[in-house]
């Protein structure tokens, strides 16, 4: 089951990263020479737009969904605009379906967005507004309990957003760039906002709740790329897709442990016994942390953009990788009788050991990992069900080329070719009258797609790309 890496050249030794205030643990370790390779190129291919990266920058969700009034205006409010949003991407879930909502909340009640009125409404109005508008966006879920994609602890979620209003009006001007006035660095910048504990909100009434170092350093990224703040280094955005990218790709290598059980509070969480023995890592804070430390110094040592760096890999995971068929997941709906309530959890992945034939891989396969160049670092599949499910990466095994490639006209490679694919086939702003525009598994033609789309595979009605 455990997949065979192909490294080059030994894991370098981990970095003193003392001064950032970071700690290596024994699980993690790096291997640079592949990090250096990687990164350049993909950097470079985001940049300049080569291949599967023509295009992609037009469309990245922060900039599709921010309102355009706002990008005009520019200032305290755009910066303010992406405070909230960043605390909204939180959990595991999908940026554009997120950050489009958080877009409708905004359509709907901008006063949320604004620190001093926020501040003044309670949690629960805070909560019933992301309702109300979830039940439009959403016509299919029940507004009494669905908050679609900003559902995960929306009553905590809520508290947050009136606490953190109350941190910014009170502490800063009401305006997050005053978090920025002195020079510092990214770990330097955290501890500023850091709440700590946040069972002490004593600590430093100046932090911000929800905000670890994941949610602040796309916090800067946001702010940066809009000019609100000036460039400074920072680290890679460490979610699950910069961390499939780095592991799949030898970058990063994990201390794998057997899934097992788990023990989830809800009996139909338990994860099922054809998973349990899959060597699994638990995406936990402290792993992040280790990333997102050794990337800053990375990147600094390297003089490398974390901006070309990071949205290489992350469009790359959240597109390429997410549609290789040895990511996929089936999963199962089990009941849970006491909260009469129904979950899907992911009950099967693709067996690697078959793919070595065509006859094992789905008829018509697109075959979009030839467009990657950098299969031939890829050692390993990790589909995105249990990282939503439980907070693992699971490793289902090696990764295989698709054995019914074809060759390319002219020899010229596969991932040379301007392809023009993202994640949604339908990347527009709800425009606040319509119901929710993607329709997954049927063919939509709406004016002003930003380029053609990639087509989900679905299974029996279910989305299979999570
Ligand atoms: S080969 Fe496919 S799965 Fe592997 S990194 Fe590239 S796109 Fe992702």
């Amino acid at each position: 089951m455990a997949a065979t890496r192909k490294t080059t050249g030994a894991a370098m030794p981990r970095p003193s990263q003392l001064l950032l205030g970071m700690h290596y643990t024994k699980t993690v370790s790096f291997d640079e020479e592949r990090a250096r390779t990687v990164f350049r190129e993909v950097g470079d291919r985001y940049r300049m737009g080569v291949g599967f990266f023509s295009g992609v920058r037009r469309i990245q969700p922060q900039h599709l969904y921010t309102p355009a009034e706002l990008k005009e205006l520019g200032g305290l409010e755009l910066a303010n605009w992406f405070f909230f949003l960043s605390i909204s991407q939180r959990g595991g879930l999908n940026s554009d379906d997120s950050i489009r909502l958080t877009r409708a909340v905004w359509d709907r009640r901008p006063d949320l967005f604004n620190p001093p009125q926020a501040a003044a409404l309670s949690p629960r109005e805070i909560r019933r507004a992301i309702l109300g508008v979830a039940a439009e966006f959403y016509p299919k879920i029940s507004g009494a309990t669905g908050g679609g994609s900003l559902s995960f602890k929306l009553r905590e979620f809520a508290r947050h957003w009136r606490l953190n209003a109350a941190a910014l009006d009170a502490h800063w001007g009401g305006d997050v760039r005053n978090v920025f006035t002195e020079p510092r660095t990214f770990e330097e910048y955290f501890l500023l906002i850091d709440r700590g504990s946040q069972k002490s909100p004593k600590q430093n009434p100046r932090g911000f709740y929800g905000m670890r170092r994941k949610i602040f350093s796309l916090l800067i990224f946001w702010l940066i790329e809009f000019e609100l703040v000036s460039y400074f280094r920072i680290p890679l955005v460490v979610d699950f897709h910069v961390l499939r990218a780095l592991i799949q790709l030898g970058v990063l290598q994990v201390n794998w442990k057997p899934l097992g059980r788990g023990n989830p509070k809800i009996e139909a969480r338990l994860r099922p016994r054809a998973l349990r023995q899959y060597p699994a890592v638990h995406v936990h804070e402290t792993l992040i942390n280790q990333v997102i430390g050794w990337s800053c110094d990375f990147l600094i040592r390297e003089n490398l953009s974390p901006f070309d760096v990071g949205n290489g890999l992350w469009n790359l995971s959240r597109v390429l990788c997410a549609s290789y068929y040895g990511n996929k997941s089936e999963s199962v709906r089990r009941f849970d009788p006491e909260a009469r309530k129904w979950h899907n959890v992911t009950a099967k992945l693709v067996n690697s050991a078959k793919l070595n034939r065509v006859s094992a891989w789905p008829k018509n396969y697109r075959d979009l990992c030839r467009y990657c160049p950098f299969e031939r670092y890829c050692g390993l599949a990790i589909p995105a069900g249990p990282y939503y499910d439980w907070g693992q990466n699971v490793n289902a095994g090696e990764h295989v080329v698709y054995p019914g490639r074809e060759a390319t006209l002219g020899g010229i490679p596969w991932y040379d070719l301007p392809i023009n694919l993202t994640r949604r086939r339908n990347n527009t702003v709800w425009d606040g009258r319509l119901p929710k525009a993607t329709v997954i598994g049927k063919k939509t033609r709406e004016k002003n797609l930003p380029t053609d789309q990639l087509t989900l595979t679905t299974r029996r009605g279910r989305c299979l790309v999570r």
